[in-house]
């Protein structure tokens, strides 16, 4: 049976207070991670091989490692908790029911990367979220486990999607525009303030109490809410299977930014390399399943309209593409697409992947080119027999 570590304590109504986490053996993670060298942190965190859960997948303990040695002045600690890809809600779920798992991950990350004051950036929309992780932050620093070597800020942001991007969250961290900086310099060595800063996401440092707690041997198999060995097909299965009319058309399963997968593509593992090999990726591990009743070309549009609406504008082939690539979508749907409008779309999704600052316009590409490539038929019926499936022919203007 699969052990339920992180949403263990979801269904007691009072998970989200200290005295619940305590009694299901919150902050002894923490505990014993105050006897531990820093460096020991790290190489166990390393050792677990504890992937970020935000999208990236880089690997935790490395990144903790990369602050540089000799540095004397502040080191930050930043939360992501800017959770706005579509058809992702995980970091929620623990904001809003076992905001104490963060609060106690953080404690050891911070002590590992020597870090004495750390950030917590929640999504603007995220109103229950925010109000459940201030109070918990209030709770710690009421029972001495805040205050005394790691101080906590909760900071809002205000609705931009680009500002999950790690640079940008640090920009509008920093009181500026949340426009994301070109890498290198990377913020494990010139982040928030100029300082060196960690960024990890909420779901990531929640699992880090449970390493230190179990020891990096236990994690490193894979044990998750489901083991990552799990399929796609299983996945859906076990969470009642698919909905609508019952026949599944497309799986997107990593979040909006992962190229779709066929009904016949599913028999791939939920891990980082097994989505990567089956051309698609983990990305958030947020699964939209869409059954026969779902038109892949709306599909399509509602999802250029997101990524034309969010570019942040610094580029010119994500600013220009985004909104090209939208406006066609829109006329396709519409009836009145163009034959070639199809193979534009591929050409200039592809022309621009790579080209950009952060890795936003890359991740329109991969639901550009894979809804197309692999559901063309559906396209070329609208375009060829004009049958869209409204009139309005004129897109919706993108406000920015
Ligand atoms: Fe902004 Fe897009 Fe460039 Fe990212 S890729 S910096 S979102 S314009």
């Amino acid at each position: 049976m699969t052990e339920k570590i992180l949403t263990r304590n979801f269904d007691r109504a009072d998970a989200h207070t200290l005295g619940a986490y305590r009694e299901t053996g919150g902050y002894t993670g923490w505990e014993k991670a105050r006897t531990m060298e820093p460096a020991g942190i790290t190489e166990e965190v390393k050792k677990a091989n504890l992937r970020g859960l935000g999208g990236a997948g880089f690997p935790t303990g490395m990144k903790w490692s990369f602050v540089p040695k000799n540095h004397t002045g502040p080191v930050y600690l930043v939360i992501n908790a800017d959770e706005g890809e579509p058809g992702t809600f995980k970091d929620r779920y623990l904001l809003e029911r076992d905001p104490h798992a963060l609060i106690d991950g953080m404690l050891i990350a911070a002590r590992a990367v020597r870090c004495e004051k750390a950030f917590v950036y929640i999504r603007g929309e995220y109103v229950e979220p925010y109000r459940r992780f201030a109070a918990a932050v209030k709770e710690a620093y009421e029972a001495g486990l805040l205050g005394d070597g790691l101080d906590i800020v909760v900071h809002r942001g205000a609705g931009a999607y680009i500002c999950g991007e790690e640079t940008g969250l640090i920009s509008s961290l920093e009181g500026k525009k949340g426009w994301p900086k070109v890498k290198p310099p990377f913020p494990a060595i010139k982040g928030a303030f100029g300082m060196p800063t960690i960024v990890n996401n909420v779901e990531t440092i929640a699992h880090v109490p449970h390493i230190v707690n179990r020891g990096a041997a236990w994690f490193a198999p894979g044990i998750y809410e489901e083991s990552v060995g799990i399929t796609l097909r299983q996945l859906i299965d076990r969470a009642g299977g698919v909905s609508g009319n019952g026949r599944l058309k497309g799986v997107v399963p990593g979040g909006s930014s992962a190229p779709i997968l066929r009904a016949d593509e599913i028999d791939v593992t939920m891990d980082v390399d097994g989505l990567r090999n089956a051309g698609t990726m983990a990305g958030s591990a947020g699964v939209i399943v869409m059954d026969e009743t779902v038109s892949i070309p709306e599909a399509l549009m509602v999802v250029a309209r997101f990524y034309a609406h969010e570019s942040c504008g610094q580029c010119t082939p994500c600013r220009e593409s985004t909104g090209w690539i939208y406006k066609m979508s829109e006329r396709i749907l519409s009836g009145h697409g163009r034959k070639e409008d199809l193979d534009t779309i591929l050409d200039v999704a592809k022309r621009g992947a790579g080209t950009t600052i952060c890795a936003f316009y890359d991740g329109a590409v991969g639901p550009y080119i894979s809804y197309i490539e692999k559901f063309r038929d559906e396209f070329e019926a609208l375009v060829t027999d004009g049958a869209g499936t409204r009139a309005r022919a004129t897109p919706a203007p993108v406000a920015r």
